[in-house]
Order: C-alpha cells, then sequence, then structure tokens
C-alpha cells in the first residue's frame, strides 16, 4: 500500500491555507495545518512531515526562526511561501536552510510542482548511497555526470571549466533555485568576493552555449535578485 505523504502547512491566513489545503488533498497528501511558529514547531516534532509550506509572515514569530529551529533537529524538506518582491527574504530564507521558494500569488500547478522536485530530492538523498550518478535530461539536453559530458540535441557542448561546474551544480539541484552566493562559493571557494559580476558573465557564456535562444532560455532561469533556477528533468 502506497503510504500518505504528510505535509505540514504552517500558515496564518485562512484563504491561502484553504486553498493550499483543497489543492493537496486533491493529490492524496495528508495535511496537518499549524496557524502559527509555535504549533507549527510542535506539529513539526510530534507528526513528523514529509514536507513542510511555510510562510515567512507569522503572527507569534519570524519564520526564520522556525526554519532554524527546525533545521537544528531535521532535514525535511521546507518550502517558504513569500510574497513578491522580498527578494532579501527569500536569500535569507534560503540561507537559513529552507529548500526553496514560492511566490505568492501562486496557482495549483506550480504548487504541485514544486512539491514534488523537494520530495523527490530529499528521497533521493536517502537512498543514493552508489557513487554512479544518473545523468541529467531535460527535453534536448543531457549531462552526463560520469563522463562530464553535454549534449544539446546530441551534440557536444564545450565548456570551460567553471562554467561546468555552474552548471553541474545547477543540474543536481534541478527545479531548485541555488542563490549567487551559493554558487560562487562552490565555485570561487568561500573566501571569494561575493561580487555577482563574475558569475553573470559566466551564464552569459553559458547561455550563448548552451540555450537554442540565449534572450529566452528554457534551462537556466534567472530568478531576479536570488539566484537561478534549472529546469527540471523531464
Ligand atoms: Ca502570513
Amino acid at each position: 500500500m502506497k503510504q500518505t505523504v504528510k505535509i505540514l502547512v504552517i500558515e496564518d491566513e485562512k484563504n491561502i491555507l484553504n486553498f493550499i489545503t483543497s489543492v493537496l488533498v486533491s493529490q492524496d497528501y495528508q495535511v496537518i495545518p499549524a496557524a502559527s511558529g509555535g504549533e507549527g514547531l510542535s506539529l513539526a516534532s510530534s507528526q513528523c512531515p514529509d514536507l513542510i509550506l511555510l510562510d515567512l509572515g507569522l503572527p507569534d514569530m519570524d519564520g526564520m526562526d522556525v526554519i532554524g529551529r527546525i533545521r537544528e533537529w531535521s532535514a525535511v524538506p521546507i518550502l517558504v511561501i513569500s510574497a513578491r518582491a522580498l527578494e532579501d527574504d527569500k536569500v535569507r530564507a534560503l540561507d537559513a536552510g529552507a529548500d526553496d521558494y514560492i511566490t505568492k500569488p501562486f496557482g495549483n500547478s506550480e504548487l504541485l510542482a514544486r512539491i514534488r522536485t523537494a520530495l523527490r530530492h530529499s528521497s533521493r538523498m536517502q537512498s543514493d548511497a552508489g557513487p554512479a550518478e544518473r545523468p541529467y535530461h531535460c527535453g534536448g539536453l543531457v549531462i552526463d555526470f560520469e563522463k562530464r559530458l553535454i549534449l544539446r540535441d546530441g551534440q557536444e557542448i564545450h565548456l570551460t571549466q567553471n562554467e561546468y561546474k555552474i552548471v553541474a551544480l545547477l543540474a543536481r539541484h534541478c527545479g531548485r533555485v541555488l542563490t549567487y552566493d551559493k554558487l560562487i562559493e562552490h565555485i570561487w571557494g568561500p573566501y571569494s568576493e561575493n561580487d555577482n559580476t563574475i558569475l553573470r558573465v559566466n551564464m552569459a557564456n553559458i547561455r550563448r552555449k548552451l540555450e537554442p535562444n540565449p534572450a529566452d532560455p528554457v534551462y537556466i532561469f534567472t530568478e531576479v535578485g536570488v539566484g537561478y533556477r534549472m529546469a527540471d528533468e523531464d
């Protein structure tokens, strides 16, 4: 029998909570509602949800603190529900340990896609024991991590060392956003300057080589003020 996936929704706005609940229930997810940070924290430990949807603006505590408290003991995927245009909040939430965010107002298909991606990544992390890594497939793009090979429509794409490192990291986290800082630290090390210019230059070159139309990317998307997100696999 298929086990029900439990999702804890920490959201104080009743209409948003109702909307999320009806979307999730229609997909056979079990919803555990919480209207405050305190209630959410206690349900997170007593119910052991498979995923947490967290509104950052809560009546009793800052959503960032909720993330921090949960991360002290759990790696459960946390999707932050964020108001539009608060890029700083999104970056802070990701840095605090959230897995991804979804911006209000959002539709049901976007919500479900984000949830599926987060659940898949967490189950892959639990089951990935072997050294062999499956290639990334999306549309005509294939990234073979073992062979360090990128093909688009069967044609090999040649990237520099750093360009490849950026693309490979994004592909390993496909469907999820990676912040500028996280990418910079991964490629140029923890003591590199937090200057996005060099990353942006690299991304422009990557897009020129990788994207069929660099002005209208289909593989790597910009999340303005936050970072980049690679298209999820087929
Ligand atoms: Ca709120």
